[in-house]
């Protein structure tokens, strides 16, 4: 089995009906982007920045983002590579001076909300991503964005950080790509007027699952209840792809939820037509992909659209699967 995942691995990731999908990777730290290559991925569709931090006791400085991204894109060839912008917070603090106890860490000082609030932090990752994105397909992404005000903030940042990169004639993108994790209920609810505002969309299903269904993802005591297949986050998926149709926004999913090979055929028959997974499971997810046409996908959708709950969808799903991949 392990050879024919890797004869597949640099066939494209098309259904049987000639979709073409694309698959890419999400990771941490820019060694994995030869596993990604060598298991065919089309881009890097998630790169976790905030690794940076988490590996290291100093700070990283503007010099050490800049030369991470550099290694990453000179990597992927010309490949697209979503650059994250720091998610640092609740289950990803580390030992730095910013980590912070708080009494709820998921609704807390986390990830955009942290960034802006510290701008020595944001700052010298927003100019290397800037630099950087001069040597390829770089895109940036924030995460957590919950209000408009939000976006709009991190976005003037990166705009007066850009006019400062020009003043001074270091070399920069001008017209980067910028998009926004889509992980909070709050912004699926309003989605319309955040496509007003940015370049794509990026579905995290870790912690729009976290979300919707009121479970701490880290917990485990309430491990059970926490449920990517759960009807009410499916709905809130299914409309942010609606949304994302009608204002001809792209949009991929990068949580864990698209790792898994019948949730990802779920995703595709929803609209999905981007998917980044970790580099493991890049061969999986290509297979199943490579099994199905849409309309089989469709039919899933269809299917599932009735059911009550996420332990109903699951069993449902590993029976589709078990048929045609
Ligand atoms: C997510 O929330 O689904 C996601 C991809 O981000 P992270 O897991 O890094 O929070
Ligand atoms: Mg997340």
């Amino acid at each position: 089995l392990a050879l024919r995942l890797a004869e597949q691995s640099q066939l494209p990731a098309e259904t049987t009906d000639n979709v073409r999908i694309s698959l890419n990777a999400n990771i941490e730290f820019p060694h994995e982007t030869g596993s990604c290559l060598q298991r065919g991925a089309d881009g890097i569709g998630l790169y976790r920045t905030e690794f940076l931090y988490l590996s290291s006791e100093e700070e990283p400085t503007e010099e050490d983002h800049y030369e991470a991204y550099a290694e990453v894109i000179s990597q992927m060839g010309g490949r697209p590579v979503v650059i994250r912008t720091l998610d640092l917070g609740a289950d990803k603090m580390g030992h730095g001076k910013r980590a912070q106890a708080e009494n709820n860490p998921f609704l807390g000082l986390r990830s955009i909300r942290l960034s802006l609030r510290n701008l020595d932090l944001f700052r010298p990752q927003l100019r290397a991503v800037l630099r950087a994105a001069a040597l390829g397909d770089v895109r940036v992404m924030f995460p957590l964005v919950t209000t408009i005000g939000e976006l709009r903030q991190a976005r003037m940042l990166l705009n007066v950080v850009a006019e400062d990169l020009k003043e001074s004639g270091v070399p920069y993108r001008s017209d980067l790509p910028v998009g926004m994790m889509v992980e909070v209920p709050a912004a699926v609810i309003t989605l319309e007027r955040f496509a007003a505002e940015v370049d794509f969309f990026s579905i995290g299903t870790n912690d729009l699952a976290q979300y919707t269904l009121a479970v701490d993802r880290s917990n485990e005591s309430v491990a059970d209840l926490y449920q990517s297949s759960d009807p009410a986050v499916l709905r809130l998926i299914q409309a942010s792809i609606d949304v994302a149709e009608l204002t001809q926004t792209p949009l991929s999913v990068c949580g864990e939820m698209s790792s898994n090979p019948a949730r990802a055929l779920l995703l595709l028959g929803m609209g999905v037509r981007n998917l980044s997974v970790p580099p493991s499971a890049l061969p999986r997810v290509k297979k199943a992909i490579r099994s199905v046409s849409i309309k089989q996908c469709e039919e899933i959708a269809e299917r599932i659209c009735k059911l009550e709950s996420a332990r109903d969808v699951d069993l449902y799903l590993m029976d589709r699967l078990a048929d045609l991949a």
